[in-house]
């Protein structure tokens, strides 16, 4: 029977998971597949029931269910439990156990750029479920960081900040996290970042957003001479962990990276 894995959420078309896994699977000679599996809040109880039946190893949690999967699964992992929030299921016989990759993800994305963020000051703009586990991986790499959202209200365990403030991010800031969907195909025109307002030259941009590969926060950092990066290097860090815990088997990650660079040859 070939197992499968599904990305669960609302939009979905947008992702390169599929194409990751799916180049995984094969490389393995594991008899895998990896699908989409649109899912609005209406239908998040039927997909939790659906992904319970035998052919399924679990799946990924992406907008806007992450934090909603704590109240559905079995047992929470203790760093997803902190983060408030699961982007992998796996299932465990009949028991549906949540995690968060993207904790992991976005710190091995994040290392590979070089920065420091050990007291340094770092922002957040969004506090959704990404938001929630990139804040706990700085805080855990020592950073110091500042939340910013639209509803300051519903993201007080974060301490954010109103959205409005964003212009008065500290000029000696570091890293700044586009955490929303802001800016993603297909409105690819949009931006967190406020026109008019300079960007800090030493900040690295990094938008958690891949497609487009380029996106309008990345090019307004570049032009006020600042580095950026896209979210690439964490989809594939969180995949290749979401990927172990599915199989047990080690994530083929050059042939993971690959696709992701060619997703049209998958
Ligand atoms: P989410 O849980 O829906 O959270 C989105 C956040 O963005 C919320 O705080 C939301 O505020 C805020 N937001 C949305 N539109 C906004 C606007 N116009 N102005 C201000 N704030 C706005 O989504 P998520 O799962 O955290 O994902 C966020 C982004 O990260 C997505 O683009 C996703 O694809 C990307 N992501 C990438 C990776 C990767 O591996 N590269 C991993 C995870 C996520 P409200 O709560 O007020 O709506």
């Amino acid at each position: 029977m070939t197992k499968k894995v599904g990305l669960i959420g609302w939009p979905v078309e947008h992702s390169l998971s599929p194409q990751m896994h799916n180049a995984a699977f094969k490389a393995l000679g594991f008899d895998g597949e990896y699908v989409l599996l649109p899912t609005t809040n209406d239908q998040l109880k039927d997909r939790i029931e659906q992904i319970r039946a035998d052919e399924w190893l679990g799946a990924n949690v992406t907008i806007t269910h992450k934090a909603a999967m704590l109240t559905w699964l079995n047992e929470i992992d203790r760093a997803a439990q902190s983060v408030g929030a699961v982007n992998t299921i796996v299932k465990q016989r009949d028991r549906l156990m949540g995690y968060n990759t993207d904790v992991i993800g976005f710190q091995q994305a994040l290392i590979e750029t070089g920065i420091e963020v050990k007291d340094q000051p770092c922002a957040v703009l969004g506090a959704g479920g990404a938001a929630q586990a990139v804040v706990y991986a700085l805080k855990q790499l020592g950073a110091q960081v500042s939340v910013y959202a639209r509803d300051v209200t519903k993201a007080q365990s974060l301490e954010a900040k109103p959205w409005c403030e964003i212009d008065r991010i500290n000029s000696a800031t570091v890293l700044i996290v586009n955490a929303t969907p802001i800016g993603m195909w297909p409105a690819v025109d949009a931006s967190p970042w406020p026109n008019g307002v300079p960007f800090p030259t030493n900040a690295l941009a990094f938008d958690l957003i891949y497609n487009p590969g380029r996106t309008r926060f990345m090019a307004q950092a570049e032009q006020a001479g600042a580095r950026s990066i896209n979210g690439l290097a964490m989809l594939l860090y969180q995949g290749a962990a979401a990927f172990e815990l599915w199989t047990g088997c080690t994530a083929p990650l050059a042939v993971m990276r690959a696709a992701l660079s060619n997703p049209t040859e998958q």
